[in-house]
């Protein structure tokens, strides 16, 4: 079923359940009232004769003229005595007057059905000296109500098939407007699903609804986003072929001149073989780098475990120094500094940073690890040839290097921080970069004790 026949039959279904009981209720309401109104009137009446018959002091039961002046055409008026006998009567409707007369020391009144027409009955009775003498009795039709209420039920019954018809064609036109842009978001969807290509869904400006904007915007935001990342991925794959293409191209060519020249000259051999070693390195590194990549956008790339961060600085630091032949100094307050994280992914950050800070500098490198209230600051800094400000935004992008010259001389493939940001991201950390072109360069990571 559509969500707009849903909508539709719900909300009809509704409405004719409240104008049913809303009906009944006026029905009932409107009877009670006018029926109240006649009774009250025919009280009246009744009383008048009991306060005549009380000024003749109880005498004359039988003057015409008691029941005459108050008479009504519709109506049927009789003084009946204590032994039930009829003494005085007035009317011509002779089913009024065949209404069996009664006795009884309370007032009475009811409505009755006579030959399907209501008919209000009254009995009253009055006394002399607390003795029950005799009831005036009057009855009435009430054909003339019975006719307003025929055309309050005609009323009620036009206003509510037209509230029906209403609410039906009114419902219907509503939720076609709710559901237009749902019916757009499917079609786009299913356009996107045949073509392969990402569309976005168009608002036309006349869906007020909040929600509905909201949803498509988020839609249309998701499709943004898909976009970006697709289009990033062309890229990094453009890049990267690129990037192997390169060394590709370096150690093809030294192997053809090893093919001719090397069996003979050792020197061109010599040259050849050192410079495929270097590139398959370059290589190695470079698959390496971007498989750290592709793994990192899997949901359990991380192994997390309680552990040492100085530890593994000083471990890092002392490895690094004695094989670059590097003085790398590490400061930190405490003997130990403990977080929950992946230590290896930490190890690796360190390790690209204090890769980076050997590659681009020549003086002592430090590496502060510092104990905050929020978190964990680990900062390396070197004293080497600086990032121009206008390049710090870009460096940590994939392969981004700041110039090309300072990468065929260091051999770097521009992925590292790229792996650095992504791991500082998963950790839920932050990274700022502090730099000044000749003067050296810190980087200062701030990661939470734990994630
Ligand atoms: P890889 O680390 O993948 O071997 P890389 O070092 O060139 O290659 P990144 O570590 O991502 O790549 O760094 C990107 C660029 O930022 C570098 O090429 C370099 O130009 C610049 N850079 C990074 N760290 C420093 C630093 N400490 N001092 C100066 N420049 C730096
Ligand atoms: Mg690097």
């Amino acid at each position: 079923m559509t969500l707009r026949s849903r909508f539709t039959l719900f909300t009809v279904f509704w409405l004719i359940f409240i104008l049913i009981l809303y009906n009944i209720f006026v029905y009932f309401f409107v009877i009670r009232v006018t029926t109240r109104g006649e009774e009250q009137l025919l009280m009246n009446k009744a009383d008048l004769v009991i306060e005549s018959l009380r000024k003749r002091g109880m005498q004359g039961f039988d003057d015409p003229k008691l029941l005459s002046d108050l008479y009504n055409y519709n109506e049927m008026m009789r003084i009946v005595t204590s032994d039930l006998r009829i003494v005085n009567q007035i009317g011509t409707d002779k089913e009024l007057l065949s209404i069996p007369p009664q006795m009884q020391v309370y007032n009475l009144s009811e409505t009755q059905q006579i030959n399907g027409q209501r008919v209000l009955y009254l009995s009253m009775p009055f006394f002399d000296q607390g003795k029950l003498v005799g009831t005036v009795e009057a009855a009435r039709r009430l054909t003339v109500l019975d006719s307003y209420l025929q055309i309050l039920v005609g009323a009620l019954s036009v206003t509510s098939i037209g509230a029906i018809v209403f609410a039906i064609f009114g419902t219907y036109w509503f939720t076609s407007r709710l559901t237009g842009p749902i019916g757009q978001m499917v079609q786009t969807m299913r356009e996107i699903d045949r073509s392969g290509k990402l569309y976005r869904v168009k608002l036309n400006g006349r869906e007020e609804s909040v929600e509905l904007q909201q949803m498509v915007r988020a839609f249309n935001q998701m499709i943004d986003r898909l976009d970006r990342t697709i289009e990033s991925q062309k890229h990094f794959v453009a890049d990267a072929s690129h990037e192997l293409k390169t060394p590709l191209t370096v150690i093809s060519s030294y192997a053809d001149m090893l093919k001719r020249w090397g069996r003979d000259n050792a020197e061109v051999r010599d040259e050849a073989i050192e410079a495929i070693a270097k590139e398959t390195e370059r290589l190695q590194n470079l698959i390496r780098s971007m498989l750290t990549l592709a793994e990192a956008e899997q949901d359990n790339w991380l192994n997390v475990t309680r552990f040492d961060v100085n530890g593994v600085v000083r471990e890092l630091s002392e490895v690094l120094g004695k094989t670059f032949k590097r003085n790398i100094r590490v400061h930190s307050d405490n003997h130990s500094v403990f977080m929950r994280g992946d230590k290896e992914k930490i190890r690796q950050l360190l390790l690209i940073l204090i890769d980076n800070a050997i590659k681009y500098s020549k003086e002592p490198i430090d590496v502060r690890i510092r104990n905050q209230k929020n978190g964990i600051k680990l900062e390396v800094t070197d004293y080497g040839i600086g990032i121009p400000e206008n390049e710090i935004p870009n460096m940590f992008q994939r392969f981004y290097r700041i110039d090309e010259a300072r990468h065929r001389s260091t051999g770097g493939s521009g992925l590292g921080l790229s792996i650095a940001k992504k791991i500082i991201d998963v950790h839920e950390g932050n990274v700022e970069v502090y730099s000044k072109p000749g003067n050296g360069t810190t980087i200062s990571i701030q990661l939470p004790r734990k994630i």
